[in-house]
């Protein structure tokens, strides 16, 4: 799960890792109020809300002198529809602020923490380079990161925390702010069961203080049971509505960008199906997985979720037959195809128990099904038939 940066604030805050003073806004009046009464000083930042990096570049970042300005700023970001490279061509439309204090900036740093796959280890990278993508600087100059990697049973150590403090030149007072902040940091990661802390820029102030100018923590969200006052903040606005509509039902999906509707039953399956249909020159229009029991009425909530997305143009059924039958399977695509009403070419590719019988089925419908023997076959079938 994401959240939005006031509130990954909000937890660094309870973890004493030090971030500018703020608050979310709704409406410009709020922002204002929060600016002249909760803030105070000269001097604040309205920043956009939305769960997408990229604000400062695409205009939902900006720094008001006064509280005219802070006014005339929010209203202008407030509504905005956001373009960033993270949003997509559509963007998304801004729907709170946060206004926080405005800090004087000597240096801008990058600091993140997240699960190293390979050694099964939590990773602490900082840089210089902080305030640009960091994608680029890890393509372009590698050895601009400096990592850490922490042994779980440890933690992240003093020493770790000190050595990363010096790789962004820090001495002295700036030095020691630096070891707390990055303690701090990490603590909140783990305990929070974050899958990603990133602060970028981490910002060294000209007062000498170290400070998370922006940050962005994603959760594991098979541990957000442990976290209910986390789970709140979950923002459905900024998430797909198919993919909820989809979680109603149990269903694990993700919106792509492709035409070829995609139902499988599996997840290693269903990526295995995605790859073979690039392989053979289609596009996926999405991911899902029905799981395990594939009858009528997940397949026909299947095919409801993938026929929302106008996009798709042909959908590949991909089953395979282990705990439950290919037969039944089939006569469960078959009634879902008739009480759906379903207009597009559908390729079904069915294997395992019963595959012959299921093959059958499907030929004996009446219904326009292309029937496919392999994956590999299916693939060429659906492309195919989007080329025509
Ligand atoms: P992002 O573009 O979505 O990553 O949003 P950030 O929170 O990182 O803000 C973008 C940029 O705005 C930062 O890199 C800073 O340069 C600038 N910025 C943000 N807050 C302040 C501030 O308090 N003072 C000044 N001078 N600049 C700020
Ligand atoms: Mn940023």
């Amino acid at each position: 799960m994401k959240i939005h940066e006031y509130q990954a604030k909000e937890i660094l805050r309870k973890f004493n890792v030090s971030v500018p003073e703020g608050k979310v806004a709704f409406s410009a009046d709020e922002a204002v109020s929060i600016a002249q009464n909760n803030l105070g000083g000269n001097l604040w930042v309205v920043k956009a809300q939305i769960h997408a990096g990229g604000r400062g570049k695409g205009g939902g970042v900006k720094v008001a002198k006064s509280l005219d300005e802070v006014r005339t700023l929010s209203n202008e970001i407030l509504g905005m529809r956001l373009v960033t490279h993270q949003t997509g061509a559509e963007g998304k439309i801004v729907k709170r602020l946060l206004i926080e204090q405005g800090v004087n900036i000597e240096k801008e740093f990058y600091v993140g923490i997240t699960l190293d796959r390979a050694i099964s280890k939590n990773v602490v990278m900082v840089s210089t380079e902080g305030g640009v993508e960091i994608e680029k600087v890890a393509a372009e100059s590698p050895e601009k990161i400096i990592k850490e990697t922490v042994d779980p049973e440890l933690g992240l150590q003093q020493f770790q925390a000190r050595n990363l403090a010096y790789a962004l030149g820090l001495s002295g007072q700036q030095h020691r702010n630096a070891v707390k902040f990055l303690l701090g940091l990490y603590k909140a990661y783990v305990a929070s069961d974050c899958s990603l802390a990133e602060i970028n820029p981490l910002v060294l102030t000209k007062e000498g203080e170290v400070i998370a100018l922006d940050a962005k923590m994603n959760f594991d969200d098979n541990a957000l049971f442990r976290h209910t006052d986390i789970a709140e903040f979950r923002d459905l606005d900024e998430e797909d509505p198919l993919e909820i509509e989809a979680s109603k039902y149990n269903l694990n999906y993700i919106k792509l960008d492709g035409n070829v509707g995609c139902m499988v039953n599996g997840a290693g399956l269903a990526m295995a199906t995605m790859d073979i249909i690039k392989l053979a020159g289609g596009e996926p229009a999405n991911f899902l997985d029905v799981g395990g029991g594939a009858n009528k009425t997940t397949v026909a909530n299947g095919f409801k979720i993938i026929l929302s997305d106008p996009n798709v143009k042909a959908i590949l059924i991909n089953i395979f037959g282990g705990i439950v039958r290919c037969d039944r399977v089939a006569q469960g695509v078959i009634d879902a195809t008739k009480e759906i009403n379903v207009t597009i070419p559908v390729v079904v590719r069915l294997e395992g128990t019963n595959a012959v019988e299921a093959q059958e089925l499907l030929n004996n419908s009446g219904l326009n099904f292309e029937v496919a023997g392999s994956l590999k076959d299916a693939a060429e079938k659906v492309t195919a038939i989007l080329k025509k």
